[in-house]
């Protein structure tokens, strides 16, 4: 496994596998890997001939100063991780490699309404700093598949609006969210939570999978509000949202009949934590 560091040295490793014509896959990430990240990796890997894996903490889609002090970071373990799984390159660059003095880093994207709802409202200019950390890999590594997790659910819907406004030639994969035996959804944020709190998080993933079971008897807006009642009565837990959405446009639907695709996503603080999940009510996973 190689280790790259530089930009320039990436684009050479780039530029040859493109002469051999080799399929890349790409899976972008922030480190502190989990299983989560490990399983887009695998699925990279079985499709294409090179996977890059960038471990890179984005600044510019960090909302909140504070979060971005706190990420974990722990790069000597990710590449351990990353050389036990065969990855061919990581490429973790420091900040100034990503963006150089020249770089426009106030760059904005056409995301049409993907980025304006839920996450979009919470945290401002998040999405832009995905879109402009995102369009940048792409460009540096040009890779003909992408691999993302459906835990960030608006984040892919995000990507490939941009992939389709900047008429990428990149394939966009969306693959499943990976869970701890409890049912709590992988994240690098879980390392950050308090003894207590960890016990308590799997509560999110359950009152998600009971709500599918009450929502075949409920209306929409009885379920929204039966989540957002469930959560809310839980010690240390403060819901931001709970939105019932078409998976395609993102927008709330009010009846479980007005889109072939609905998932419910959620973003909750539990202590000083936000951590996100969602469930597929119906249609395609
Ligand atoms: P991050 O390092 O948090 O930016 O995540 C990098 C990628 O891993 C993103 O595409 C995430 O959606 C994905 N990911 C994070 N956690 C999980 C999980 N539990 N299951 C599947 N994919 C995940």
């Amino acid at each position: 496994m190689q280790i790259i560091e530089k930009v320039s040295e990436l684009l050479t490793y780039v530029e040859n596998g493109k002469r051999k014509g080799l399929k890349t896959g790409l899976v972008p990430t922030m480190g502190a890997l989990h299983k989560g990240h490990l399983s887009l990796v695998k699925r990279s890997k079985q499709d294409n001939d090179v996977t890059i894996v960038s471990l890179f903490v984005n600044p510019v889609q960090f909302n909140n100063p504070t979060d971005l002090a706190t990420y974990p970071r722990q790069q000597e373990e990710d590449f351990k991780l990353l050389a036990q799984e065969g990855v061919d390159v990581v490429f973790a660059p420091t900040v100034e490699e990503i963006y150089p003095e020249d770089f426009d880093r106030n760059r904005k994207f056409d995301l049409g309404k993907t980025a304006e709802v839920m996450e979009g409202i919470y945290r401002p200019g998040h999405f832009q700093g995905v879109a402009l950390v995102v369009n940048r890999l792409f460009e540096l590594c040009r890779p003909t598949h992408a691999y993302f997790g459906m835990k960030d659910f608006q984040q892919i819907a995000v990507i490939r609006a941009m992939v389709q406004k900047e008429g990428l030639d990149v394939e966009i994969i969306a693959c499943p969210i990976v869970r701890e035996d409890s049912g709590l959804a992988f994240s690098s944020r879980n390392q950050l939570l308090e003894e207590q709190d960890k016990e308590s998080a799997p509560v999110i993933f359950q009152t998600l999978k009971e709500s599918k079971e009450y929502s075949l008897t409920h209306s929409v807006e009885e379920t929204r509000q039966w989540v957002s009642d469930r959560i809310n009565s839980k010690e240390n837990f403060k819901l931001e949202y709970f939105e019932i959405v078409d998976g395609e446009t993102l927008l709330p639907v009010e009846e479980w009949d007005e889109a072939q695709y609905i998932v419910g996503c959620i973003t909750v603080y539990l202590g000083k934590v936000r951590l996100i999940d969602n469930i597929v009510y119906k249609g395609r996973i």
